[in-house]
């Protein structure tokens, strides 16, 4: 008998690497904080023992989700202002509330909310880009959650940045100050095109080499965002990046909703990631991600919730469902886009664009363990023929019964372990008395 730290058993287990595979009676061991082995259970009993085990008897055990785009405290906005054009919403609603309330404090707030809300629905693992960023990786860190953290940079003053110079002096001044963890990772975040000069898009990309940082960027996600830059510049936003250097294998590009043909050659030769966020895309007019096209050219494609101020949630399963809807609807064809490969997307597709695919991802021995259980003994994933389908047309984010991050046990039995939610809706609460003030 060998010594592991846990032993969890579920009826299944969707390891997500190989395809399409639903192992049946299946344990997964976990030693420090990886993942030791996977078998049988029938087997698992007589090779292993623990001092931990967990039986999920109804449950499907898979890797956790991975929110690759997300401005987490931006959910102290959540359904403030609605059915407005993006940029009337912008000035009546959202400069005007974080002019109120931001600040470190309120974004490790709204960070911890966010969180709290990510854990419990399945993320271990979120890419994130919002002022005040080494108070987010506080958060995170406290929590246990895996995250990838941004120093945005954008020629917009606020917050006391006078202009783009200011904030890549702040992202050097980050990146010297961040908190060292394997669970942090960390990214240089251009906002986008129309918010940057070709000379800040230029020196964010010096950065990103000369500090080894992943590259995110919101990209082609509105038409008028392409006219901007075509009136101003004479070039699509995806030239300006590519000619400030800024498309590498270690980019991801946010939305990616209007493409050309040229457009996704560009991306493919390059090796970027794009990162889809349908419910955001359509709550804001954007229009339809071209999933589809994408995927079929051989680009990792990962999906976000984007901010909740947009969303208005962060549940990766509703991600996913809509992801799987608007690609068949969009193509009028409903064999684009398998369950699988939509599962595929919000797991190791998204550590893929992370650079983590050799690490999470996905069920595979050695890996380190980000794992999230599904309770399907509910009415809503009855009845059960095979789960996979199951897991992104029908599952209720509330069903997701445990989760691990790294062997770290952040939520069991729906009862959140690292995070008193009770106290950051108490302080949530106070903040939205401020924000309402603002916003008259
Ligand atoms: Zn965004």
């Amino acid at each position: 008998m060998h010594t592991v730290d846990e032993l969890i058993s579920a009826k299944w287990v969707v390891p997500i690497v190989p395809k399409n595979t639903v192992l049946e009676a299946y344990s997964v061991a976990i030693h420090d904080g990886k993942i030791f082995d996977i078998l049988p259970t029938k087997q698992a009993i007589k090779k292993y023992t623990s001092q931990k085990n967990t039986c999920l008897n109804d449950h499907v055990l898979m890797p956790g989700l991975i929110n690759a785009h997300t401005h987490s405290s931006m959910v102290l906005f959540r359904g403030l202002g609605d059915a407005l054009p993006l940029m009337d919403w912008l000035k009546e609603y959202i400069w005007p509330a974080e002019s109120a309330i931001l600040s470190a404090d309120t974004v490790e707030i709204g960070s911890e909310l966010a969180i709290a809300e990510m854990i419990r629905s399945g993320t271990t693992c979120f890419n994130d880009m919002y002022f005040y960023p080494l108070n987010t990786a506080k958060v995170a860190l406290c929590s246990g959650i895996r995250a990838s953290i941004g120093f945005h940079i954008l020629n917009v003053p606020v917050q006391g940045f006078k202009n783009e110079d200011d904030y890549l002096k702040a992202a050097v001044d980050y990146y010297h100050h961040r908190p060292k963890s394997d669970l942090l990772s960390w990214a240089i975040m251009p906002h986008a095109t129309y918010t940057n000069t070709d000379a800040s898009l230029r020196r964010a990309a010096e950065l990103a080499n000369e500090l080894e940082l992943r590259i995110h960027s919101h990209a082609h996600e509105t038409l008028n965002e392409i006219k901007m830059d075509m009136d101003k510049y004479g070039k699509r936003p995806l030239e300006r990046l590519n000619e400030a250097g800024l498309l590498t294998d270690k980019t991801l590009l946010a939305h990616m909703v209007h493409l050309t043909e040229a457009d996704i050659s560009c991306v493919k030769a390059k090796g970027s990631s794009v990162v889809r966020c349908p419910a955001s895309n359509m709550k804001l007019g954007s229009g339809f991600p071209n999933i589809p096209e994408a995927a079929n050219n051989g680009i990792t494609v990962a999906i976000g919730t984007d901010g909740a101020a947009t969303n208005d949630n962060l549940n990766m399963f509703e991600e996913m469902h809509l992801t799987a809807l608007v690609a068949k609807g969009k193509h009028q064809n409903p064999t684009v886009l398998s369950a699988h490969q939509v599962l595929e997307k919000a797991t190791i597709q998204g550590a893929k664009a992370l650079g983590l695919d050799d690490r999470i991802g996905s069920l595979e021995k050695g890996k380190e363990a980000d794992m999230i259980a599904i309770d399907f003994n509910h009415y809503l994933t009855q009845p059960t023929y095979n789960p996979i389908p199951l897991l992104v047309y029908a599952v209720n984010c509330m069903q997701v019964s445990d989760v691990w991050v790294k062997g770290q046990q952040l939520l069991k039995q729906t009862t959140l372990q690292t995070i008193d939610i009770e106290q950051t809706v108490i302080e949530v609460k106070r903040l939205r008395d401020k924000v309402l003030l603002a916003c008259q």
